[in-house]
């Protein structure tokens, strides 16, 4: 089993790294937050008292960071990780980032004889907590064969996007047809109940008909219609507002670079600054029902 050093352990870092527990192997963790590393030190993780004490006997590592300027700040500079790493580790690096910053990482890694994946992930903190986690790989497939492993103890489908920072680039995406989804179902349940319907009936016929779809599976923006489903739970754990913002930003960035026209991504993006203004970023990103259901 693998000696492993993950860093980053909030909604999505805690449960990948417990099923890596659960699956044997041994884990040194490490986050900003000390309560994070308490819970899985008292699942029998090694708790560490620095990225670089993480890091210390490991043979792979694993990042779960919030967004690009963490992982160039853990890995780049002259404090960054990849100088304190031994030649052939492998490093996982799951955090959804820009592909070009993924990029830049993967070449100062391959400089220093490190291998590396980026690894963004879908399936939400359920997905997390399952094992299930869709992972979009960009790097080798021959550093992506060794890994596999350890993904399958963390996720169910492991895609080979490209190369460098392909994983990204499928990352950004596909969360923003899931924004504009969300959106688009949350204006449609607003209407529908406005108009007298049952909001637990309108969202059964959708999720039934031709505008079924992955928020009407899984994650109604509906208070009351999924028990489990952060709505329900006044918004609270899942992904937060200000993460679906970003990873927005990162799709015009993608769409910029690429002379792409994205006029639904860019009009999700300006609904979800709102939401951010409204100070709900640390809220799940289903509460943009609140756009259309308060004044
Ligand atoms: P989060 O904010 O809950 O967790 C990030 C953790 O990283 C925090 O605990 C924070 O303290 C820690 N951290 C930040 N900088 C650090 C550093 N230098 N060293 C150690 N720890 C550090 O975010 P999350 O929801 O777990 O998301 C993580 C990533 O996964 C993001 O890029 C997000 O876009 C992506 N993602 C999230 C979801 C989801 O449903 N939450 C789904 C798919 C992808």
């Amino acid at each position: 089993m693998s000696q492993i050093a993950f860093i980053g352990l909030g909604h999505m870092g805690l449960p990948m790294a417990r099923n890596l527990l659960k699956a044997g192997h041994h884990l040194k963790v490490f986050d900003l937050l000390p309560a994070a590393i308490d819970e899985l030190a008292k699942e029998g993780a090694q708790p560490a008292s620095s990225a670089l004490d993480a890091i210390a006997q490991a043979d792979v590592v694993i990042s779960m960071l919030p967004a690009s300027r963490h992982v160039e700040g853990l890995y780049l500079g002259a404090d960054g990780l990849l100088n304190a790493l031994k030649t052939g580790t492998l490093v996982l690096e799951c955090s959804t980032i820009a592909p070009q910053v993924a990029r830049n990482v993967h070449h100062a890694a391959q400089e220093r004889g490190i291998e590396l994946l980026d690894a963004p992930v879908s399936g939400g903190t359920a997905g997390a907590a399952a094992g299930t986690l869709t992972f979009m790989v960009g790097g080798a497939a021959k550093v992506l064969a060794k890994a596999r492993p350890l993904f399958e103890a963390m996720g169910r489908n492991i895609f080979h996007a490209g190369p460098e920072g392909a994983g990204q680039v499928a990352k950004v995406c596909n969360n923003q047809v899931l924004a504009v989804q969300m959106i688009a179902t949350a204006e449609a349940m607003a209407m529908g109940v406005a108009n007298g319907l049952e909001p637990v009936v309108l969202a059964e016929i959708m999720r039934q008909s031709s505008g079924g779809n992955w928020t009407l599976e899984k994650y109604n923006p509906w208070p009351g219609v999924m028990e489990n489903a952060p709505a329900s739970k006044g918004y609270s754990g899942g992904f937060m507002a200000e993460l679906m913002a970003k990873d927005l930003g990162l799709a015009q960035e993608t769409a910029q670079a690429s002379g792409n026209s994205t006029p639904m991504g860019a009009l999700a993006l300006q609904l979800y600054r709102l939401l951010l203004k409204q100070g709900k970023g640390k809220q799940d990103f289903s509460v943009v029902q609140q756009l259309f259901t308060e004044q």
